[in-house]
């Protein structure tokens, strides 16, 4: 292992120290991007961002061309925080010499392919980021009081010191048990649905399952190409109903730093009921890509032809045997309690993503509080509970859905998020945060008559 390429062998051969960092960053997605680019404006502060990847890319597998955000071009990776960032989505555009077209598309909602150009251009702007180095190991070195970061590229492996390190390794995608013996070219995730795509050639029935977004925009683009590929599709979703997503402005308070307070406040069992209950704020679908499939399946059923779907929610995919005719599924209508078989010949698994809890932290496994499911307790600041022994902190950004609530991935409070961190980090005010953030006040007024909490009594009321 050498030392970090910015510190390398002296001019007189000898190798030096690992170059040192106030912070150091794991993983280059749009949250530590948002990290490093208001990192970017703390005058003294020290920061490097490693990710595996060769260059900034945003879930290339479902980059269709016409997939947009679902939230405004305000939540890029500073506005929210500072709007006079030179990072801000409009800098870009200014960059680019595209105001005036921008002006005058009103885009509220930008593609998907623009926000990742937006990425790609703030990524290669900020010195901090060094894309093609994948780091192995965090470790805490006890005598000098730092984290040692161990990372590979093409040229060899190095070690870089930090005194603070920032998890942003994103979240990885979910398989039902009873499909991972499945895996492979004609039964994968909807994370690599691009990528596998041209494989489906000759299926006479493709099967999604799961109804999110992810799970939506494969469904419409199966339909859409269903003309050329010949093949049916069919839905199946364990969710009551092809629900929209939550979109309301109000709705939309839950998606704010005042509700991620009040949500942290709650007490763990409280926490673990209410974020499957709120599903509709983040696992439904946007009410434009509804729009969309409604229209495709109306206007391929004039004349009472067959649109050539079969959408079926409240259904669950218990087991799916391989055959010498594609695969055959059992599964479950759950609230009729109905079992059926239904044959596919491949399957799109559009079911979902969760925190990792990366191999990286292996040396430093003992070293953290984890809960009783083995989750990261996460602080108000977004700081991992760690041994006392631990003086420098691990911060994490989307593992914290759990402590955090619903708008633990949403880019709308990347900003935020990455500026509480920074406050925390640099014991001050690097940026300063707004005090109130929504009209709705979520909890109780402080002047209460009697307070009952005990763990559990929510879900004591919903039974
Ligand atoms: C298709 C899709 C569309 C979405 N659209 C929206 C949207 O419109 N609005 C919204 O609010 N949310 C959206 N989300 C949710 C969320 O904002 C995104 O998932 C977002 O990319 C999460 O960012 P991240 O930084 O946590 O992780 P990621 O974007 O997954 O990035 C993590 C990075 O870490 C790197 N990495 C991992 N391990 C290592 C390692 N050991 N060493 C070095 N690097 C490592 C990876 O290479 C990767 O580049 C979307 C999610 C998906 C899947």
């Amino acid at each position: 292992m050498t030392a970090d390429a910015t510190s390398g062998p002296g001019a007189d051969g000898h190798e030096r120290e690992p170059a040192e960092y106030d912070v150091v960053g794991v993983g280059i997605g749009p949250f530590n991007l948002s990290l490093a680019a208001l990192a970017d404006g703390v005058d003294g502060l020290s920061a490097l961002f490693l990710d595996g990847r060769p260059e900034f890319t945003w879930h290339p597998g479902l980059m269709f061309d016409d997939a947009r955000l679902q939230v405004s071009f305000l939540a890029d990776l500073v506005s929210l925080v500072d709007p006079t960032s030179p990072w801000s989505f409009l800098a870009y555009l200014r960059d680019r010499d595209r105001l005036f077209p921008f002006y005058f598309a009103e885009r509220f909602h930008i593609t998907r392919r623009e926000f990742e150009d937006y990425c790609r251009w703030a990524a290669a702007g900020l010195g901090s980021c060094r894309f093609g180095a994948r780091v192995e190991a965090v470790a805490w070195d006890e005598a000098r009081r730092r984290f040692r970061v161990g990372y590979a590229t093409a040229g060899g492996r190095h070690e870089v010191l930090a005194r603070d390190v920032v998890l942003g390794v994103g979240t990885e995608p979910v398989v039902p048990e009873a499909l991972a013996p499945l895996l492979g070219d004609r039964v994968f995730h909807a994370e690599a649905y691009l990528d596998h795509r041209a494989g489906l050639a000759g299926a006479r029935d493709v099967t999604v399952v799961g109804s999110g977004q992810s799970g939506a925009e494969v469904f419409l683009d199966l339909l859409r190409n269903a003309p050329v590929t010949g093949h049916r599709v069919t839905w199946l979703t364990a969710s009551p109903a092809f629900a929209p997503m939550e979109y309301s402005k109000l709705g939309l308070e839950h998606f704010t730093p005042d509700y991620t307070r009040f949500f942290h406040a709650l007490p763990d069992g409280v926490r673990d009921v209410l974020v499957p209950s709120q599903w509709q704020l983040y696992k439904a679908i946007s009410a434009d890509t509804i729009a969309d499939i409604h229209d495709l399946l109306y206007d391929r059923s004039t004349g009472g032809a067959d649109p050539g779907a079969t959408l079926r929610p409240g259904v669950t995919v218990e087991s799916a045997e391989p055959g010498p005719d594609g695969y055959l599924l059992t599964c479950r209508h759950d609230q009729q309690d109905r079992v059926f078989r239904h044959r596919t010949d491949a399957l799109v698994l559009a079911t979902g993503y969760a925190a990792r809890r990366p191999p990286l932290l292996g040396p430093v496994d003992h070293l953290v509080d984890w809960d009783d499911q083995g989750r990261y307790r996460v602080a108000p600041d977004y700081r991992v509970a760690l041994a006392p022994a631990v003086t420098g902190s691990l911060f994490v950004q989307n593992a914290e859905e759990h402590t955090h609530g619903v708008g633990t991935p949403d880019l709308g409070l990347g900003a935020w998020r990455s500026a509480s961190i920074l406050n925390a980090m640099t014991g001050g005010t690097a940026y300063r945060l707004p005090a109130a953030t929504a009209f709705t006040s979520f909890g109780a007024p402080d002047d209460v008559l009697v307070d009952v909490r005990g763990p559990g009594h929510l879900a004591r009321g919903r039974r």
